[in-house]
């Protein structure tokens, strides 16, 4: 172990682990252990964490709930921040027309559609069963049933290369799964806030309902990172997959959905490779029947 990485201690008192298996909290169930890794329940611990970091050069990597990334299965030699945990905290205010709720970049989407539930608020039914935090549904303006994160949010607050920065929405760059925080390196989204209206709680229980059935009907119950490939202009990426005739294929533990091409799940000890080895056969055969790209929607780490 790095002695600069666990005198880290020194400067951040809260919750902390090393040598830690990444695989128990990634969506997918696969990575590898990582030297140290961060739950932070504060703007001031996150700030704490980053400039430690940065000034003894120690690499990181911040996680909100881990549904969205392939995580190497080799030894990560850095620190892990995890704000999907214990960095939680919302507030719920009354604004003209409607109700302003801020939350803080880890809490889920789950949570968010709970709370907006219970004060029979509208705006977030279908987004609330993505399996996300906020901060990783801002970075790539997370979408369900055309309800996309980018759609309710009115401010988002980051942590820019130790500034903290306020962006309105549209400086924010929402666009089909990206958005202007994709391509700065170096930045934490805080805390965002959203804007949501007063509805019944009827009409939130359908669209929650819909969301939920179209999901059990749709997607495969086992470990995954959701869709893999964005949609291309020539159809939804795992139609073209399918067309490809690549629904069923497995290396290794790692198996292309038979029920949704775009899902590749782990049917029990899948590695990074696995899945890196499909990933790379989708791309050529794709590339081979429609002669066209297609881009990743999930996003690697330590490979
Ligand atoms: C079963 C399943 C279904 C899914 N369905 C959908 C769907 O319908 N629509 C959809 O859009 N997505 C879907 N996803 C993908 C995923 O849940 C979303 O992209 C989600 O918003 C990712 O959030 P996260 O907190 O898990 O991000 P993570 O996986 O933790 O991180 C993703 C990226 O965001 C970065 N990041 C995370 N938090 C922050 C932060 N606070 N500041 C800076 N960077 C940050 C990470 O470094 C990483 O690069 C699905 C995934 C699964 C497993």
């Amino acid at each position: 172990m790095d002695n600069k990485l666990f005198n880290i201690t020194k400067v951040y008192k809260g919750e902390i682990a090393f040598n830690y298996d990444i695989k128990k909290l990634m969506s997918w169930k696969i990575g590898g252990l990582v030297e140290c890794i961060a739950f932070p329940k504060s703007e001031q611990e996150i700030i704490e964490l980053k400039e430690y970091v940065e000034k003894h050069e120690i690499p990181y990597y911040i996680i909100g709930k881990g549904s969205n990334i392939l995580f190497g299965n080799q030894i990560f030699q850095g620190l892990i921040i995890y704000l999907g945990k214990n960095y939680t905290s919302y507030n719920i205010e009354e604004v003209t027309g409607g109700f302003k709720i801020t939350c803080s970049s880890g809490l889920t989407l789950a949570k968010l559609g709970n709370i907006a539930k219970e004060e029979m608020l509208s705006g977030c039914e279908y987004l609330s069963y993505i399996p996300g935090s906020i901060g990783g549904a801002i970075l790539t303006n997370a979408e369900a049933h055309k309800q996309a994160i980018g759609n309710i949010t009115t401010k988002v607050k980051v942590l820019d290369n130790n500034r903290i920065v306020e962006y309105t929405k549209e400086m924010c760059d929402f666009k089909y799964r990206s958005s202007i925080f994709e391509n700065k390196s170096n930045i934490v989204i805080l805390s965002i806030e959203v804007y949501l209206i007063k509805t019944s709680k009827e009409e939130i229980s359908l669209k929650m309902k819909e969301a939920k059935d179209y999901r059990l009907s749709k997607q495969p119950n086992k470990p995954s990172a959701g869709s893999v490939f964005k949609n291309h202009s020539l159809g939804p990426a795992g139609k073209l997959i399918e067309d490809a005739g690549l629904k069923g294929l497995k290396v290794g533990d790692a198996k292309i959905s038979e029920l949704h091409g775009n899902f590749i799940t782990n049917e029990n000890m899948a590695t990074s490779e696995d899945v890196i080895y499909l990933i790379e056969t989708i791309r050529q055969k794709i590339k081979d029947k429609f002669d066209i790209d297609i881009e990743l929607e999930i996003k690697l780490f330590n490979l």
